[in-house]
């Protein structure tokens, strides 16, 4: 087996991962789906969602990547603001309200911004989906011509890749799926060779899943961010009442229909798991030909985690450890991130798997 945990690079892209950058990017988010508040960057080539801070010790200048002001070999370059951020609809909607660019070559939107399980009692305590609706940065529904009009620009003009679709939850036995394949197939009509991945909670009836696949996305990430039901039931009170078990089922549906290493999920380190069962967890999920895209818990502003609980970033140690524990079962099993055809675990911004071969 060949290990690749490129050494000092993982360790530098852990740190900056938990203690952020100094820098200016043009790509940013703040609020929404997932995790947010960062800025876009290349670090050593490979895209990175880092979040931005005033207060690292880390600066970004002139393409290095400076720690308390020495070099540190490491390559670090903001993305540039795409072309397509300046279009509007011919109803005034700014592209940028539409759909963003994430990393340096992923056109990311969520096409329904809004979740039923928002309300305090039962939204996941890391999620800020609403936030951005209430902020006025985005909309809350996109339709699928809206989507394709966008995603069309953003291949022509700035070269994207790939795309990636989620959704807040909607009251259907879909949730919320029905909607995003017909956005695929908008997309597909538009740019027939633009890979797109789907995001969704597990529909309840599993035909769904091959919907989407017909329509015309080409993988799918089924989230559950942690498998242990003390966890999720804390930090998820209302997604955790869909069992773990309709999760496996979903994921086993997905990888016959997708195909082995086209189905993913994320899982967030420092939501006070066992360290040793996340990574029990993670092997789990590569046994079936899943990929668990392992991604620190970030505190935003905005979420329930932050403003209330008040939790902080995980331990370096621990992000270290379970992100190299990971990527090492990844490389064992002949899967990467790379290797999806679109996706989170293909953009791999947001974790630091791929900086350890992952
Ligand atoms: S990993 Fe996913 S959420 Fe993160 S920047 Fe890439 S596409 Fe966006």
């Amino acid at each position: 087996m060949t290990i690749t945990n490129n050494g000092g690079a993982l360790s530098t892209r852990v740190d900056i991962a938990i203690r952020g950058i100094r820098v200016a990017a043009p790509v940013h988010r703040e609020g929404g789906a997932g995790p947010s508040d960062d800025g876009h960057v290349l670090f050593q080539g490979m895209q990175s969602a880092i979040p931005v801070n005033q207060d690292s010790p880390y600066l970004v200048d002139d393409g290095k990547l400076l720690l308390d002001g020495e070099d540190t070999g490491l390559e670090v370059s903001p993305v540039s603001r795409p072309a397509f951020y300046d279009l509007a609809t011919a109803d005034g909607t700014p592209y940028e309200q539409i759909a963003r660019l994430h990393g340096a070559k992923v056109l990311a939107t969520t096409v329904v911004q809004t979740c039923i399980r928002y309300a305090e009692i039962e939204r996941c305590r890391f999620c800020s989906i609403e936030e951005s609706l209430a902020s006025g940065a985005t909309i809350a529904v996109k339709t699928p011509a809206m989507i394709a009009e966008v995603a069309e620009a953003a291949w022509r003009l700035d070269g994207i890749e790939q795309m990636v679709m989620t959704t807040g939850t909607s009251n259907g036995r879909d949730r919320g799926a029905t909607h995003l394949a017909r956005c695929v197939r908008a997309i597909k009509a538009a740019v027939p060779d633009l890979m797109i991945q789907v995001q969704c909670e597990p529909p309840a009836d599993l035909q769904t899943i091959t919907d989407l696949y017909e329509a015309g996305a080409r993988s799918i990430g089924i989230h559950v961010e942690s498998m242990d039901d003390d966890v999720r039931r804390h930090w998820m009170p209302g997604k955790s009442r869909v069992p773990l078990d309709e999760y496996r089922a979903a994921w086993r549906e997905a990888v016959r229909v997708f195909g082995r290493n086209q189905v993913s999920t994320y899982l967030l380190v420092g939501m006070g798991e066992d360290p040793d069962q996340l990574v029990a967890g993670a092997q789990e999920l590569i046994d079936m030909g899943v990929y668990p895209f392992v991604v620190p818990f970030r505190p935003i502003r905005g979420t329930l985690a932050t403003d209330v609980d008040r939790v902080p970033a995980p331990p370096r140690s621990v992000l270290h450890d379970v992100t190299l524990r990971v990527s090492q079962a990844l490389i064992a099993a002949g899967m990467r991130g790379s290797d999806q055809k679109a996706g989170c675990a293909a953009c791999g911004a947001c974790s630091a798997l791929q900086t350890a071969g992952g």
